[in-house]
């Protein structure tokens, strides 16, 4: 180890940045996270230094650098992007004692700057000495990715119990047990969800040893985690975080496998949900399911594909739940339609042209889906059918009825953001023959009434064009010829 760590205590103490460009702001943005008194040294500074200055929140001196300007100050930083003048800085900072860091230049510093993961009171430095900061970088992100944004909310209230814990359980070791149950149980959970007086009763309730049980405590808790259509990537911080806090995952079968890797490897898994041609759990199972483990005190993470509340039975769930009196917290994910158009960079409006987009399903429990067909059929609404692979047929009459136009442009996604992933564009028209000459059979969303040439932009290669067979004799005919010669052939 070349370089140590310290964390130095900058509050009320002098620092001094010379220069006056981006590279100094940066590191003004970095300092001002403290109660540093920050002067800067430069012969021009931009836009956003002396907005700060106008603020009060550091002081500018307008002129070249002087050794003079040294005096007091207890760090120094050299970012005047001028290699011979923050050398200039270096050595007179270095002849007085002083710890300074050049920009880019470690040769030049006697510290180095960390990656900073900020959850004051709780700081993470990271730094590889230069090697390669990338890397430094990835690290904080993950960590950003554990610990929630307001996690030193739970430090700043550890420090606040000190005096009183101390005084109520004198004995060390019984006191290291006590704060390890408070600072990885449901009063941790308590204070990152803001529940202060949940906080309190649970607090009270272990200080007194149980005459006053909290709620909390007896009670598990539901999180409905939307987990994204399958890559991993696509979990929110949040659905991460709360993946990491459960003790049991109560799993749908579309949510991608890879997801679990993400959860606490002791975390107790229960699979359910709907394979098609294979075992299914009922709704009203899974709801009991739910209850019986967040009233064994579990902490339970119940797993979605995509959002939870876009055709997840979430009411159903929550229902149950609140009915049996357990907290239910809803984590969003991003859907199918989503994640899919995103993957094949087809927007889902566009100005002037598409001006509704709306979530269909294409299968309602007794089957067909009884949809506003005319509304749907409307030119400029577009609209992405979720389940729509088995009623498609049905989907592709009823919207021509309704007086869709045949060449109304559709596109298919199978198991979007997956290993697996395939991509068709097709015409309504063709709806049904691209479904089953394709083998379409993956969770796929179809869109319908989007299309690239639209907005201006140029179909992805990784999205194959599909027309009936029959067409590619006929390839000199009009897409409207086709399209009208399909329809006739329509039952
Ligand atoms: N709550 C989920 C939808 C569940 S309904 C969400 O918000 O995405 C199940 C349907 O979602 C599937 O029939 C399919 O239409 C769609 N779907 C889910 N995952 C998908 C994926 N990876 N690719 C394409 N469609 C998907």
């Amino acid at each position: 180890m070349k370089y140590f760590p310290i964390f130095a205590d900058l509050d009320k103490a002098h620092v001094l940045v010379v220069g006056g460009g981006e590279q100094a702001a940066q590191k003004v943005r970095l300092l001002r996270k403290t109660k540093a008194r920050i002067t800067i040294v430069a012969e021009t500074v931009n836009e956003e230094l002396r907005g700060l200055e106008e603020e009060n929140a550091i002081w500018i001196v307008l002129r070249v650098f002087l050794a003079r300007d040294l005096e007091g100050q207890s760090l120094v930083y050299a970012a005047t992007g001028d290699r011979v003048l923050d050398a200039e800085v270096s050595r007179a900072a270095k002849a007085r004692g002083i710890p300074v860091n050049v920009v880019d230049a470690a040769e030049l510093s006697t510290f180095i700057m960390p990656a900073i993961l900020d959850r004051a009171p709780v700081t993470v430095a990271i730094a590889t000495e230069g090697a390669a900061p990338i890397l430094a970088r990835e690290i904080k992100t993950r960590l950003e990715a554990l610990l929630p944004a307001n996690f030193g909310k739970l430090a700043e209230r550890a420090h606040a119990l000190r005096g009183l814990v101390a005084k109520a359980v004198p004995d060390a070791r019984s006191r290291r047990r006590l704060w390890e149950r408070l600072l990885q149980g449901p009063f941790r959970r308590a204070v990152l969800a803001g529940e202060e007086a949940e906080a309190g009763r649970i607090l009270a309730a272990e200080l007194h040893g149980g005459d006053a049980p909290a709620a909390g405590l007896l009670l598990g808790r539901v999180a409905l985690i939307g987990c994204g259509p399958g890559d991993p990537d696509l979990l929110t911080l949040k659905a991460l975080q709360k993946l990491q806090e459960a003790d049991v995952l109560v799993v749908d079968r579309l949510v991608n496998p890879r997801i679990l890797e993400y959860a606490r490897r002791d975390a107790e898994r229960i699979l359910v949900g709907k394979t098609p041609r294979g075992p299914t759990t009922s709704q009203a199972e899974i709801n009991r399911i739910l209850v019986r483990e967040a009233q064994a005190g579990k902490v339970v993470a119940r797993l979605k594909g995509g959002d939870p509340f876009i055709f997840g039975r979430a009411a159903e769930e929550m229902a149950a739940l609140q009915s049996a009196g357990i907290a239910v917290e809803v984590v969003p994910g991003v859907t199918a339609a989503h994640a899919c158009a995103a993957r094949i960079g087809l927007p889902v409006t566009l100005r002037e042209h598409v001006r509704t987009f709306s979530v269909v399903t294409g299968a309602t429990a007794d089957g067909a889906p009884d949809l506003d067909w005319p509304s749907l059929a409307t030119p400029g609404a577009a609209f992405a059918v979720y389940m729509g692979l088995s009623n498609a047929p049905l989907l592709r009459a009823n919207l021509l009825a309704a007086g869709a136009l045949p060449d109304t442009p559709v596109v298919i996604v199978e198991n979007g953001t997956r290993e697996d992933e395939r991509a068709f564009a097709t015409t309504l028209a063709d709806l049904t023959d691209c479904v089953a000459e394709r083998r379409i059979a993956g969770p796929a969303v179809i869109f319908v009434g989007l299309d690239w040439d639209a907005a201006g932009l140029c179909r992805p290669e990784s999205v194959t064009l599909h027309h009936r067979k029959r067409q590619s004799a006929q390839d000199r005919a009009s897409a409207e010829d086709i399209a009208n010669a399909n329809v006739e052939s329509t039952p």
